[in-house]
């Protein structure tokens, strides 16, 4: 593909705004000679300003998402796609949240543009475990644990009952929760079943993967070897 193509669909900017940047000279190889947008090379061999090009189709991203964000590409508020780079949002396959969050959970969040991978994690048949931390309204009562992990547990309006899942307390009101599906707003419907409220919600994991420090707002690029830690 010619780079002007390639450059454009990962979002740096309109055709015409890559070409100017071709005017300009920005737009180099890694030894600094320019390039024209006719030119055919090797992705890892571009640079713009000096930088390396973000990821080609197949960028997987993961976001310590803030309360307050939601997972939406066009609701009003706040957007978790405001928290990334601008050009994230023009690439060209588009880049998707994997599953969503609700405004009011924070926690781990991925992004890819590979549709493959995406299905891959949130597909039912993946059982990928997803572990979250709540902070619940009320004490719990002893028996939550157990009715989570009978796998008999009915929420409103579904048809199946619920995977067994892993409730593991941590004190009287905070608990650590690891479901295996991603049913619409499952934790708090949950603990509402048992007759509690969940007052604040964080996941903390996928699979193997974890924000391991990554600070509430930031966003980091997946390797290889990250993607090999969620299954
Ligand atoms: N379960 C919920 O209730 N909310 C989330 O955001 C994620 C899982």
């Amino acid at each position: 593909m010619k780079l002007l193509r390639h450059i454009a669909n990962l979002g740096y900017g309109s055709r015409r705004q890559v070409q100017g940047m071709f005017g300009e000279g920005r737009i180099t190889d890694a030894d600094g000679a320019v390039l024209y947008a006719d030119d055919r090379i090797a992705h890892e061999s571009v640079r713009i300003d000096g930088e390396p090009l973000d990821p080609a189709p197949g960028l997987v991203l993961m976001l310590h998402k803030p309360v307050g964000h939601t997972c939406s590409t066009k609701d009003a508020g706040r957007l978790v796609y405001d928290l990334l780079p601008p050009r994230f949002r023009l690439r060209d396959p588009a880049l998707s949240t994997v599953g969503r969050l609700d405004r009011d959970t924070s926690g781990l969040l991925l992004l890819t543009d590979d549709g493959q991978l995406l299905h891959r994690i949130i597909s039912p048949r993946a059982n990928l475990p997803k572990t979250y931390l709540a902070t619940l309204a009320q004490p719990l009562r002893g028996h939550e644990a157990a009715v989570f992990a009978g796998g008999s547990l009915m929420l409103e309006s579904e048809k199946t009952p619920l995977k067994p899942a892993l409730l593991e307390a941590i004190d009287d009101t905070r608990a650590r929760l690891t479901i295996t599906e991603g049913r619409y707003h499952q934790v708090r419907r949950m603990f509402a079943a048992v007759g509690n409220h969940v007052q604040a919600l964080h996941r903390e994991r996928i699979g193997g993967l974890a924000l391991d420090g990554l600070p509430e707002g930031q966003w980091r690029a997946l390797d290889a070897s990250d993607i090999e830690r969620l299954f």
